[in-house]
């Protein structure tokens, strides 16, 4: 089958590969759709530490083709999304309940091998049945909004909050949605793309700001009174986290969720967020919400489809997680 390959840093291709097999405890997906996502772009860069070799694509959905020994929960046919994290349920973080922070986490797409090929084995546990008749591109959105829970979550948006949300990728304009359905009265997004600033209106937000045209900062504490309940930092570049703290209310909090390169240092001020108690929490992958996330999906409340600007084969992954985003891009959809 083909796979496209991470077999260095810098250096992915698309090769054939053995098929795999489902071994005790997995099922092999065929995988339908498949999202790139910026930290594909982070492992081949080599900023997010991968097992190279490897077959990346950890936000995938398909059919279930070969069940393996001793699954009970899959018979073959069904359409499942998968939760690429894999916790090994013993270490002290497991063991507390919080399986994103497992000490011996494996990943499918990062240290296994994912979504980018034909077909991939995981094990059946990771596995989420979604309607047989749900488009396929959709499922693939599970992942990413399953991590976008986990920081709604940490966000605490009560109704008739005020949320700013920095970034307006995928991930940003999820958090619109995600905000608005949580009740959110004000939600402003602050991006440079004038495109992606005209999405976030048509989905939710209530306000959105280019930061290179004004004081973005300012603007946000004067349309609320002195800053928003809830920050949520989505970009991952020391400018958003820098401007970011400074746009939470006296007593808010700022919740950390872009991916900076590891290693990365960013100056904040330590005597603004003393005494003005703003909470720093970051939302780390998936804990527990890869389900929320399939139930969203199911039931169409997400607008996906506007989301999706380019779908491509797998002789073109290379290329797109080889380069810089594209201007207007929002997501880009693997059709293997
Ligand atoms: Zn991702
Ligand atoms: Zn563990």
């Amino acid at each position: 089958m083909r796979a496209v390959r991470l077999e260095a840093i810098g250096d992915m291709v698309m090769r054939m590969v053995e098929k795999p097999n489902a071994g005790p405890g997995e099922v092999v997906v065929r995988v339908l759709a498949a999202g790139i996502c910026g930290s594909d772009r982070h492992m081949h860069k080599g900023e997010y530490p991968t097992a190279i070799p490897v077959t990346l694509g950890h936000e995938f959905c398909g059919l279930v083709e070969e069940v393996g020994e001793s699954v009970s929960s899959f018979v073959g046919g069904e359409l499942v999304t998968v939760d690429p994290n894999i916790a090994c349920g013993t270490c002290s973080a497991c063991r507390r309940g919080r399986p994103n922070l497992c000490a011996n986490l494996k990943a499918i797409g990062v240290t296994r091998d994912g979504g980018f090929a034909e077909y991939v084995a995981v094990p059946c546990g990771q596995a989420f049945t979604l309607p047989p008749d749900l488009d396929p591109v959709h499922g693939a959105f599970c992942e990413p909004l399953a991590c976008c829970i986990h920081a709604i979550d940490k966000a605490q948006i009560r109704p008739g909050d005020s949320v700013a949300i920095l970034g307006g990728g995928v991930i940003g304009l999820l958090m619109v949605q995600l905000a608005r359905l949580a009740g959110a009265d004000q939600i402003i997004l602050i991006t440079r793309q004038l495109s992606r600033r005209e999405a976030a209106l048509r989905l939710g937000a209530t306000q959105a700001l280019d930061p290179t045209a004004s004081d973005a900062v300012a603007a946000v504490k004067d349309a609320t009174g002195g800053g928003v309940d809830v920050v949520i930092e989505c970009a991952g570049v020391p400018e958003t986290l820098q401007t970011g703290v400074r746009m939470a209310r006296r007593g808010g909090a700022f919740i950390l969720f872009g991916v900076t390169p590891a290693g990365q240092e960013v100056p904040v001020p330590p005597f603004d967020l003393l005494v003005n108690e703003v909470e720093i929490r970051p939302a780390y992958l998936n804990p527990f919400t890869h389900a929320r996330a399939a139930a969203m999906v199911a039931s169409g409340i997400l607008e996906l489809d506007s989301l999706v600007t380019k779908t491509i084969g797998l002789e073109d992954v290379a290329d797109v997680v080889g380069s810089a985003p594209s201007t207007g891009e929002i997501k880009v959809i693997v059709r293997p």
